[in-house]
């Protein structure tokens, strides 16, 4: 490959026109700097999340002073470039009279100090890392010419001599905040395209990972660890260094045979933009303020590569070193992709060979990727070595053609959004009960008071009602005596004096009339005037009432407006719910590299109990919330946000409540709240599909349950079902109906009800989708249904052909049996051995052409029990034996 290389580039220089201008041939973006570091194209300056700054590979070349050997061997001879730095040229000597000129982005003379190479070749590199793009620097060259010199000098016995690896963690411990930032790293080895952990040996075939979305590859299998200070950085690499040497001896190499690749991860807090939100918002007090602070915090997540390649030299293909010729081609394999990806790159070609080598793939985002990326290639001076030293050359040339879309490795932090939200959420809460306790205190108070005083008023006017008809009683009493008195002397009076005192007698009576006139005047007014003062009391009272109840209904006001701030939470925490659900999805799918296809947790946990239930337990972070929220906000406030007016709420109460029905702890509750006829309801009701799809996904799950199986077939559930899956666009839908479904065909009581109600033709309608997770989850339902049928026929329940016979499933399964996907296939299998069981489906097994696959899946099928039924049913059925006689065919 680097002959071809070497060939393709040298006819210029054969002409003896060598190239003199780097910027012609490196393109525009290459600006001469007189001193100092490589220029960092995009000026350090924050490129857009998504766009990306163009910015070159750097290169520089470093020449290693003559060592003793050779200034013994070649004293007579010059060597065979010579440099010029002030102009950042190389001239390599092919004779005594010509010698061809190459211009670098740095020429790093055989004088130069390990400070200066770090300064023009890490460091903007190293900056660059710390402000959150990804960095990567390399050293290219032949065995002995200094590449681990450069970069993994420890310098214990000189400090000057520390290579590049030391300064750069030098440089990163010194700029980071320890209480917001973290630097974690992980030290393998690749050799033979094996990729070995030298922090742990025993690690010895670390796989990468890609994610399919983004492209990234990670190492999910490499020990990662936190770096706090220099000292325990260093112990790190002398423990790496240790493994190297003892794995190196292990499989009969030397280091410079294998490439070793330090990752340095930072993952920084970006201050500044979104606390200000925060503290506005608490200073507010307002939830609806909190909306706002629902913007989560930002990270930068960049790493720092620094790759220690093996040696460039062309290694004996005999196998010399002890190893074959296949060993020794796969030793060479992951240098010479990584060439013919330079090639591609500084040529454009539409093909890059990424996907070659591990070294390549491992290496994707330092060349033609998103990264910073600086080379030093480095060379000897001894005109022996001339042939290996150009090729070097020519390597580190190439290399500079290559352009890169640098990009900020900014993401959101959904983690520290929950423990903000976590904590603003206990505030709300507090706050709520402390008003609420002071409003129940002030009613207390405030009717306490009235009735006191309405109690007080009355006492007083009962008194005063009494004094006065006591006072008034006595007056008519007395006023009585003084008149019968009167009468009496009247009466005992002669006739005679009658007359003459008559007149006088009249005047007294006279008076005394008019005396007692007064007084029942006088008693009257009083009368009047208590009636008044009763009126008026009485008007008090009425107005102690009318507050009394103008105080209730404030009540009434504070309890709605209670109601309201709950209801508000339970929108919040379904929120934040869904917010960490998303986080620790979007980690796992990281983590694990699965692809987009997965929706919830919760259909996984039908598919495999392992698969979902491990990365639940291990992150406490997503479990948490929703054991909480359930206890919390509590399971019948959650399914009444299902008929909420928002769409939004109702999205996210459906995750939710789907989410509670994969954990089989919650299924029964669920069930028991009416949760499983609110989900068949938004099946029927539901104009939005990606609710369809979660209830779906929420129905199957609850479906693993005898007991729940039987709700669903009683409320009509497979006609909605089927319903669902008729309107359905997106595949993941048909998975989970089809999930459902599947669970259903598990129920031996319900096989014919099932069937009536068109089950197995809805799983059948289905598969027109193509997706194989919907395929696999059709097989699974036609496995368990034939499963159950075949063991209705043996217990006697049931005669006749199987009605997946009957509903046109054969040809389908036979046309699958041997599908590439293993979930697919197996269970066709299993269910044409069940089917085969039975000799009254035998005819049609054998006019439908499914008896050739009997026969392969009694020969080759990797599972020995579907193998042994598939051998024993062939072998046992009267119709199939007479046809396989027929054809001649042997099992
Ligand atoms: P490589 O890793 O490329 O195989 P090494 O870094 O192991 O090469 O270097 C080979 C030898 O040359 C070592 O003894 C090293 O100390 C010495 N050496 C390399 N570069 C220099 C340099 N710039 N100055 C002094 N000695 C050097
Ligand atoms: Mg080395």
């Amino acid at each position: 490959m680097d002959r071809q290389q070497g060939s393709a580039a040298t006819p210029k220089a054969a002409a003896g026109k060598p190239r003199l201008s780097a910027s012609a041939s490196a393109g525009g973006a290459y600006r001469r700097t007189s001193s100092g570091p490589l220029p960092a194209a995009g000026g350090g300056g924050r490129a857009s999340s998504d766009s990306g700054v163009s910015s070159r590979v750097r290169v520089a070349v470093r020449l290693r002073p003559r060592n003793a050997e050779e200034q013994a061997a070649d004293a007579d001879f010059a060597d065979c470039v010579e440099l010029q730095p002030e102009l950042k040229r190389l001239k390599l000597r092919k004779n005594n009279w010509e010698s061809d000129t190459f211009e670098f982005d740095e020429v790093l003379t055989e004088f130069s100090s390990q400070k200066r190479v770090y300064e023009v070749v890490a460091k903007p590199v190293v900056e660059s890392v710390l402000e959150g793009y990804n960095g990567t620097v390399m050293a290219y060259g032949q065995t002995g010419t200094g590449k681990t010199f450069t970069l993994g000098r420890l310098g214990d016995e000189d400090t000057a001599a520390r290579g590049i690896m030391v300064r750069a963690m030098e440089d990163i411990l010194a700029d980071i905040t320890p209480e917001t930032d973290t630097i974690s790293l992980s030290y393998l080895q690749l050799y033979m395209e094996m990729i070995q952990d030298l922090l742990d040996p025993v690690n010895d075939n670390i796989a990468i990972v890609e994610d399919p979305r983004t492209g990234d590859v990670s190492l999910p299998g490499a020990t990662v660890v936190e770096v706090r200070d220099q000292k325990s950085f260093m112990d790190l690499l002398r423990i790496g260094e240790a493994h190297r040497a003892a794995a190196n001896t292990k499989m009969n190499t030397e280091s410079s045979r294998s490439h070793a690749i330090l990752m340095v991860n930072v993952r920084r807090a970006v201050k500044g933009r979104n606390e200000m939100d925060v503290s506005m918002s608490a200073e507010n007090g307002h939830s609806s303020s909190m909306m706002g602070s629902l913007r989560p915090p930002i990270v930068r997540k960049s790493k720092l590569v620094v790759v220690d390649l093996a040696g460039s030299e062309r290694i004996d293909k005999s196998g010399s070193e002890g190893h074959t010729l296949e060993e020794a081609k796969s030793i060479n394999l992951s240098l010479s992709s990584l060439g013919k990806c330079i090639n591609a790159l500084a040529e454009s070609s539409a093909h890059v060979p990424v996907r070659d080598s591990k070294l390549t793939r491992l290496l994707k985002d330092s060349f033609g990727g998103t990264a910073r990326t600086s080379l030093v290639v480095t060379i000897g001076p001894s005109p022996r070595h001339r042939g290996e030293t150009t090729s070097t050359i020519m390597f580190g040339q190439r290399a500079m053609k290559v352009q890169n879309m640098v990009k900020l490795k900014e993401e959101f932090d959904y983690k520290s959004l929950c423990r903000r939200l976590d904590i603003e959420l206990d505030k709300l809460i507090a706050e709520n009960e402390r008003q609420r306790k002071y409003f129940d205190d002030e009613v207390e108070r405030i009717t306490t008071e009235a009735q006191c005083r309405v109690v007080e008023a009355e006492r007083e006017c009962k008194i005063a009602l009494e004094n006065e008809k006591m006072k008034y009683h006595q007056e008519y009493l007395d006023s009585i005596k003084i008149l019968e008195e009167k009468w009496k002397v009247h009466q005992q009076s002669p006739k005679k004096e009658v007359k003459e005192t008559e007149s006088t007698s009249n005047g007294d009576v006279h008076e005394l009339l008019q005396n007692e006139k007064m007084l029942r005047q006088s008693a009257e007014d009083e009368s009047n005037d208590l009636r008044n003062q009763l009126l008026h009391w009485k008007k008090m009272e009425a107005t102690a009432t009318a507050e009394v109840v103008k105080l209730r209904r404030m009540l009434d006001t504070e309890a709605s407006q209670k109601d309201k701030f709950e209801e508000e939470i339970a929108v919040l925490k379904s929120q934040l719910m869904q917010l960490s659900m998303d986080a620790d999805e979007t980690r796992m799918s990281l983590d694990t590299g699965d692809g987009p296809g997965k929706i919830f947790p919760g259909l996984d946990s039908l598919m495999s109990h392992t698969r979902s239930s491990q990365p639940r337990e291990q992150s406490n972070g997503p479990k948490a919330p929703v054991a909480k929220l359930f206890e919390q906000v509590g399971l019948q406030k959650i399914l009444s946000l299902l008929e909420s007016e928002e769409p939004d709420v109702r999205v996210h109460a459906v995750k939710v409540v789907a989410n509670l029905a994969a954990e089989e702890a919650n299924q029964e509750k669920i069930v028991e709240a009416g949760g499983l006829t609110s989900l068949l309801m938004l099946l029927r009701s539901s104009e939005d599909e990606t609710i369809r799809r979660v209830a779906a996904g929420a129905i199957a799950n609850l479906a693993m349950n005898e007991t729940n199986q039987d709700l669903i077939m009683a409320q009509g559930g497979v006609t909605l079902l089927s319903m669902t899956a008729s309107d359905a666009e997106d595949p993941q839908t048909l998975r989970m109906v089809a999930g459902a479904i599947a669970n259903l065909c598990g129920n031996d009581k319900l096989q014919a009800r099932l069937r009536g109600e068109g089950g197995i033709k809805a799983l059948l309608g289905m598969v027109k989708c193509g997706h194989p997770d919907v395929l696999a989850q059709v097989a699974r339902g036609i496995a368990n249904f034939a499963k159950c049928e075949s063991r209705a026929a043996t217990q006697g329940n049931k005669v006749g052909r199987s009605l997946l016979v009957d509903d046109g499933a054969l040809p389908w399964i036979v046309k699958n049996a041997n599908n590439e996907a293993a979930p697919i296939r197996r269970h066709i299998e299993l269910a044409l051995c069940h089917l085969a069981q039975h000799e009254v489906n035998a005819k049609d097994i054998v006019s439908e052409g499914a008896l050739w696959e009997l026969v392969r899946i009694s020969r080759d099928c990797s599972r020995e029990d579907i193998r042994m039924l598939a051998y024993r049913t062939l072998t046992s059925s009267p119709t199939l034996q007479s046809e396989m006689r027929r054809l001649r065919i042997e099992c």
